[in-house]
């Protein structure tokens, strides 16, 4: 570590160490990891231009405040383990969180560096510590305190809130309607981005501290709240996420080969349709693919579709690239691995031969008055439109809370058919809590997670007046 005087002096001027990736040529074509993540020697490097600050503003911009100067002085220390203690006062999954969090709008958008350059590449350094669970210190779990808490849903919200409510001595089951855990983590986020071993890793991690996982559980049908109250649960956690698909009411949206990106992602994350027929979930493989939308999940779909062999892979987006929603690295990636970004346009109707898709005709957009939320809205050109061939089209312009919310329990909901639940995930049944993407809408990661971190706290308190 870089000193003077026994004291840390940071490496000024030093440029950020970039990213650890494999070339875009060769990763557009499998479904390995894109970024390896930084060697030892990277992290140091990175750690020593950390400036410490007094006042730091990453820390304002975590919104689950991460004490990051702290995490990375312990990088220097080369402590990895203490590293990692720090981040799990706040976040459970830094591993996950570390790849997935749209950083530049978060800590390394406050970071004091990237005012006059680069801001401290805090997700890499994040990641890195995630990435040594074998030097991670023991978790501490206090012992039974022989009260019940089920879960329901295991995305990061349901793990977060889990895994928090376990280390107090809760005896926790999360119920989950799908084979597998980890929630979008798993079902949406391709392998290239967040290999299911990590996520599998963060499992194991619970079951080693006694979570038990009901799978195959579809909550509201296999069983609810009152089966559970009446077997000696105590609490009840809903964290369903927000996964049904939104419809662009479009012609021809019905057509074969017209995909929602939650199908078509769970086909090929979760079932392993890249790998059919090995495995047997088949998913349609086009030369030409129109993905619609500009957020993580378009992003994540247009990538696939890439590595699936199309030849051309065209992402539509209403407005322009710059108010794209999508996490920036992202957005490079999928322009490096030869994704077409058209701007400005919105779908209007899906043509079709024979019941399958063959072209998607859209309306020229430009941009105009801003929003409630400050972005310019699309205004359509009249009478100017386009025709582009395509023989998979993708629909990724968002979803809805999950229909089965309303069977949750005796809870209520706001008129989108969200949980309603207060800073606490306290819903309006005093022993029902709710958080993640059930509550705010689709959102991040970081922020299901803190919402289940939220509500353990809340729940340790109600059930034992701690
Ligand atoms: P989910 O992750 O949706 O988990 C809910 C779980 O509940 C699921 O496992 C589901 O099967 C289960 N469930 C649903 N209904 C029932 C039921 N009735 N009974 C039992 N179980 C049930 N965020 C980022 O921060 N960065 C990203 O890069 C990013 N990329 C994304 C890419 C994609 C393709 C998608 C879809 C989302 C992405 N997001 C990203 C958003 C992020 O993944 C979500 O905000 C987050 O996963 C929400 O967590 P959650 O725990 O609330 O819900
Ligand atoms: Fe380090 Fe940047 Fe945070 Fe300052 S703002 S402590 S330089 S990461």
């Amino acid at each position: 570590m870089p000193q003077v005087n026994g004291k840390y002096k940071p490496n000024f001027g030093a440029p950020r160490v970039h990213d650890n990736e494999v070339e875009a040529e060769v990763r557009a074509t499998n479904f390995e990891p894109v970024d390896r993540g930084f060697t030892k020697e990277m992290a140091l490097e990175e750690a020593n231009r950390c400036l410490d600050c007094k006042k730091p503003l990453c820390v304002q911009g975590c919104p689950v405040n991460v004490n990051i100067p702290r995490f990375i002085e312990k990088i220097r220390d080369e402590d990895f383990g203490g590293g990692l203690d720090v981040i799990r006062e706040s976040s459970m999954l830094p591993a996950i969180c570390g790849r997935v969090c749209p950083q530049e709008t978060q800590c390394e958008g406050k970071c004091i560096l990237g005012r006059k350059g680069q801001p401290v590449a805090i997700g890499q350094l994040e990641r890195f510590l995630g990435d040594q669970p074998e030097l991670a210190s023991k978790v501490e779990k206090k012992p039974s305190n022989g009260k019940k808490v089920a879960v329901v849903g295991s995305g990061p919200s349901g793990i977060a809130c889990a895994g928090d409510l376990a280390r107090e001595g809760f005896e926790v089951v999360v119920y989950e309607a799908l084979f597998k855990g980890g929630g979008v983590l798993s079902y949406g986020i391709p392998e290239f981005r967040l290999p299911g071993s990590v996520i599998e890793r963060e499992l194991k991690a619970l079951e080693d501290m006694g979570v038990t996982f009901e799978y195959n559980t579809v909550f509201g049908r296999l069983l609810d709240a009152n089966d559970l109250f009446e077997n000696g649960f105590d609490a009840i956690y809903v964290a369903v996420g927000a996964g049904l698909p939104k419809l662009l009411k479009i012609p021809g949206e019905n057509l074969s080969n017209v995909y929602f990106a939650n199908e078509y992602l769970t086909r090929v994350s979760l079932m392993g349709a890249y790998k059919f027929p090995t495995y047997e979930t088949p998913v349609a493989r086009g030369n030409n693919v129109m993905v619609l939308g500009g957020g993580n999940v378009a992003m994540d779909a247009a990538r696939t579709a890439r590595r699936l062999g199309a030849e051309n892979v065209y992402l539509a987006y209403r407005r322009t690239e710059e108010e794209m929603p999508a996490r920036r690295a992202e957005v490079e990636h999928a322009k490096a691995e030869g994704i077409q970004i058209l701007e400005l346009v919105s779908p209007l109707e899906f043509k079709g031969t024979d019941g399958k898709v063959t072209s998607c005709v859209m309306q020229q957009m430009e941009l105009g008055e801003p929003d409630d939320e400050g972005r310019r809205r699309p205004v359509a050109v009249e009478g100017v439109t386009r025709e582009i061939e395509c023989d998979v089209a993708i629909s990724a312009i968002g979803t809805n809370a999950n229909p089965f919310a309303s069977l949750m329990g005796d809870i209520e909901l706001d008129k989108w058919g969200y949980i309603k639940a207060d800073e606490d995930g306290r819903t309006s049944n005093p022993r029902i809590w709710s958080g993640g993407d059930i509550v705010t809408g689709a959102a991040t990661v970081i922020l299901a997670m803190g919402a289940g971190k939220k509500a353990a706290a809340s729940i340790t308190k109600e059930l034992l007046g701690e």
